[in-house]
C-alpha cells in the first residue's frame, strides 16, 4: 500500500424512516434553505411531502430548484447559484440521486465564488468556501452521498467532467432510507447496480501495490451485489434487497475501498466523454465499456484478472492459464450485466464510428489517463472499436 490519509466528514444516517430526523441534522441558525430535486419522482412517491413536513418543523424559508436532469447541466448549476445569492440561502438540501447531489455540490461552491462555477469543474480555479449541504438519497448508485465527487455537463462545449474539492464538496450529512428507493424503476435500478459494481472494479484494478485487505473487501461486496441483484429485479419492492444494494452502493465509492492506492478510473473517463457527446445514461455507457477495457488490458497484471474471475464469478481455474481465466471473468461480467438487461454495445444506443474521433479527443483533454494502465489516444480508439 501507499501512504494515505482517510477523512470522510459525511455523517451517514441509514435506515427506515430516518427522514424524520432531518431537522436535527440541519445546522443551528439556518434560516433559508434551497431544496433541490430532479424531474418530479419525489412528488410521485411522496418523499417531497415528507421532506417538506420536516423542514417546516424548523420554520425555515424554503426556496426550490427543481428539474435537475440526469447528467446535470451547467445551466442548471447556474440557476441554483443565482437562487442562492438572490435568496440569501445558508443551507442546501439535495433530494434525489447522484445527478441532484452532484449539481448541489457545484452550486454550493459556485454560490461562494465570484466567477463561473465551470472554472471548478475544469480545475481553472479551486473553491475557498462553500455553502453547507446535506442529502436525502433516493437512488442507490453513485455514492455521491458520501464522497466529494461531482460530475457536470456543459452542453455548449459538449464536455462532461468529474471534479471535487474536499471538504467543500462533501455533504455534511446524508439520509439513506432504503424505502425511498423502492419506487426506482427497473431500468434505473439496473443502471445503479452497474455503476456501483464499476466503481468497485475501477478500484480493484488499481496501480500496482499490495492490497490484500481491500481485495477481499471489494470481492466480497461484488459477490453480494451479484447474488442480490437478480432477486431484487424479480421483486423491486423487497425492502431487504433494496437495503443491501443501497448500502453496497455507498460503500462502493465512499473512499473505504480506495485506501492506499489510486483506482484506475479510465472507463469512467471514457464514459463521461461518450455521454458528453450522446447524453446516454452513465451506467449504460459503463456496461458497454468496462468488459472491453478488461479484455484490452488482459496482459497487464494478468494474475489480477484471473483472481477476479475466480473470486468474484467463481470461475474454475482447473487446467486454465491466467489469461484464459481473466478473459472468462470479463465475459462472465458482460453476461451478468446482460442478464439484468444492461446494454452491451454502442450500437444499442445507435452510436457509430462517426463520433469516435470526438469521443477520443474529449477523453484525452487532460492527457493520457488510467492508473492501472495509462491509456493514449490509440488505446481509447481501440476500446471504442471493441465496444461497437
Ligand atoms: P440520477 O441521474 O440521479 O437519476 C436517474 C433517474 O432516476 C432520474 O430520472 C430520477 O428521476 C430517477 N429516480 C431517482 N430516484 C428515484 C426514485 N426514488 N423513484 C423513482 N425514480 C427515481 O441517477 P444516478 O445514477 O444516481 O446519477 C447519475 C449521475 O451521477 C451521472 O451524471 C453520473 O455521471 C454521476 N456520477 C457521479 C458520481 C460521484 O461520485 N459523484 C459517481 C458516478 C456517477 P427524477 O429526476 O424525477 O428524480
Ligand atoms: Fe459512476
Amino acid at each position: 500500500m501507499k501512504s494515505f490519509v482517510f477523512h470522510n466528514p459525511t455523517k451517514l444516517i441509514f435506515g427506515k424512516d430516518q427522514v424524520e430526523t432531518l431537522p436535527e441534522h440541519i445546522p443551528e441558525g439556518t434560516r433559508n434553505v434551497l431544496l433541490v430535486y430532479g424531474g418530479g419522482s419525489i412528488k410521485k412517491n411522496g418523499i417531497y411531502d415528507h421532506v417538506l413536513e420536516q423542514l417546516n418543523k424548523k420554520g425555515m424559508t424554503v426556496t426550490e430548484l427543481s428539474g435537475v436532469e440526469p447528467n446535470p447541466k451547467l445551466t442548471t448549476v447556474h440557476k441554483g447559484v443565482d437562487l442562492c445569492v438572490e435568496n440569501d440561502i445558508d443551507f442546501i438540501l439535495a433530494v434525489g440521486g447522484g445527478s441532484v447531489i452532484d449539481a448541489v455540490k457545484t452550486i454550493a461552491t459556485g454560490a461562494k465564488y465570484d466567477g463561473d462555477a465551470w472554472d471548478f469543474v475544469t480545475k481553472k480555479a479551486f473553491p475557498q468556501d462553500a455553502l453547507p449541504f446535506g442529502t436525502v438519497l433516493t437512488m442507490a448508485a453513485t455514492a455521491s452521498e458520501m464522497n466529494a465527487g461531482s460530475v457536470i455537463t456543459n452542453w455548449e462545449t459538449n464536455e462532461k467532467y468529474g471534479w471535487g474539492y474536499p471538504p467543500y464538496t462533501n455533504p455534511t450529512f446524508s439520509i439513506l432510507d432504503p424505502q425511498n428507493t423502492v419506487s426506482v424503476p427497473k431500468d434505473q435500478t439496473v443502471y445503479g447496480i452497474v455503476d456501483m459494481m464499476t466503481h468497485l472494479m475501477e478500484q480493484y484494478f488499481h496501480e500496482e501495490t499490495p492490497s490484500p485487505v481491500q481485495d477481499e473487501m471489494i470481492e466480497g461486496v461484488l459477490r453480494v451485489i451479484i447474488d442480490t441483484a437478480p432477486k431484487l429485479l424479480e421483486d423491486l419492492s423487497n425492502y431487504q434487497h433494496r437495503e443491501t444494494i443501497m448500502y453496497a452502493g455507498t460503500l462502493g465509492l465512499n473512499g473505504m475501498m480506495q485506501m492506499g492506492y489510486k483506482g484506475d478510473w479510465a472507463s469512467h473517463n471514457i464514459e463521461h466523454s461518450v455521454s458528453a457527446v450522446h447524453d446516454i445514461p452513465h451506467a449504460g455507457g459503463l456496461a458497454i465499456l468496462f468488459p472491453n477495457w478488461m479484455e484490452y488490458n488482459i496482459n497487464v497484471q494478468t494474475e489480477r484478472f484471473a483472481r477476479f474471475a475466480v473470486k468474484v464469478f467463481g470461475a474454475d481455474p482447473e487446467g486454465k492459464d491466467d489469461k484464459e481465466l481473466g478473459l472468462e471473468g470479463a465475459e462472465a461480467l458482460r453476461k451478468f450485466w446482460n442478464s439484468l438487461g444492461a446494454p452491451e454495445t454502442l450500437a444499442d444506443y445507435e452510436i457509430t464510428e462517426d463520433s469516435f474521433d470526438s469521443i477520443v479527443e474529449k477523453s484525452m483533454n487532460r492527457g493520457p489517463f488510467g492508473n492501472f494502465s495509462k491509456l493514449q489516444e490509440q488505446d481509447v480508439f481501440r476500446i471504442l472499436e471493441l465496444s461497437k
